[in-house]
């Protein structure tokens, strides 16, 4: 009777302890979107290329790595299940908004991504998340069927990341291949390893170790709650297109073709410092001139500064073309003053 009674109040208090513990997990919602961490093939698990990207859901991703399950209260939401090249503004809509209501339920967001346009979709929530708690991107580089798949890692740190409280303040972050991206700086830099994510400008924010976040350095540009672009009732984005110079650059019919299908704003990846090639150059003076789009200069050259030439053509700072697209776009769902939209370049 004696050792029932010693039982039974031990499986009591283990019980009373697990469920103090589950309450204390932080609650953790992971909105998936597809890429390679849901990618698949049947060609075995050496093939690293030629396997469909998001191809499995969010229940199963949440299923291949129990442990997080240990370390947060998770919930799982499929937004979409795309390869990420097929990235649009619609989705990049839907996403803002559903992680603007869920922070205010939950302690962070981890959203599953293809590598390929990560780096666009983080500095655009970056620049439109009204919230300081954690928000991370992670994606893998090898499709879920691959030996030594990088998803599963990557998905426990990205948790891990969005349920620390020292991740609280900075702003949008990848998370890949143990280390800590801010969503300003984080590229891709290599096409198929999965070191690929790099912050050439800048450096990573830290690493993670064992499910722990050590930060060594803070986004130094504004971000999330004081970023001042609110995309809550907006259901479009105005159009910018990019276009790339190169010898014997034949772009000008390229950026004809934009500005006629209704961009209001055009990116130019310059060789160098931000030069533009002669043939459309003059065209794009003119386009500047005549007010009839905002053109920014940024490089294809992949990180540095492009000084401001001071010819109507505005500078992306030390952006690359694709994130100096995200800021374009949301600079003209506010104004389409060229001094205004230079200053919102050198600020974020
Ligand atoms: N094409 C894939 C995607 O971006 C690549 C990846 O996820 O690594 O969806």
């Amino acid at each position: 009777m004696k050792k029932i009674f010693t039982m039974t109040l031990l499986l009591l208090l283990c019980t009373t302890i697990s469920v103090c513990n589950a309450q204390q997990l932080p609650k953790i919602a992971i909105l998936a979107t597809g890429g390679t961490i849901a990618g698949s093939t049947d060609a075995g698990g050496t093939a690293t290329t030629g396997y469909t990207a998001g191809v499995l859901t969010i229940d199963t991703l949440i299923k291949a790595v129990p442990e997080i399950t240990k370390i947060a209260k998770i919930s799982g939401e499929q937004i979409c299940n795309i390869d990420s090249s097929n990235m649009t503004d619609e989705i990049w809509l839907k996403l803002a908004k559903r992680i603007n209501t869920l922070l205010k339920s939950v302690d962070g967001i981890v959203i599953t991504h293809g590598t390929d346009t990560m780096e666009e979709t983080a500095y655009f929530l970056n620049l439109v998340i009204k919230s300081d708690k954690p928000v991370v991107l992670v994606g893998a580089m090898r499709p879920a069927t691959a030996i030594s798949a990088d998803g599963p890692k990557n998905l426990y740190n990205a948790v891990a990341l969005a349920g620390s409280k020292s991740a609280k303040g900075k702003g949008v972050m990848i998370a890949m291949d143990d280390t800590i991206l801010g969503a300003r700086d984080g590229v891709k830099t290599n096409t198929l390893q999965t070191s690929t994510f790099k912050a050439l400008n800048s450096g990573p924010l830290g690493i993670i170790i064992d499910g722990k976040p050590f930060f060594y350095s803070s986004a130094s540009r504004p971000h999330t709650i004081n970023s001042e672009f609110d995309v809550s009732n907006l259901n479009t984005l105005p159009k910018v297109d990019i276009l790339y110079t190169y010898s014997n650059d034949g772009s000008k019919v390229a950026a004809e073709a934009f500005l006629k299908a209704g961009a209001k704003g055009l990116v130019v990846a310059g060789s160098g410092a931000g030069s533009i090639h002669e043939n459309q150059k003059n065209y794009l003076l003119d386009t500047a001139k005549n007010k009839q789009a905002v053109i920014v200069r940024s490089s294809r050259v992949g990180s540095g500064y492009v000084p401001d030439a001071k010819d109507g053509i505005l500078n992306a700072d030390n952006l690359n073309p694709q994130k100096a697209r995200v800021l374009l776009m949301l600079a003209l769902t506010k104004t389409s003053d060229p001094k205004q939209i230079q200053d919102m370049f050198n600020k974020y």
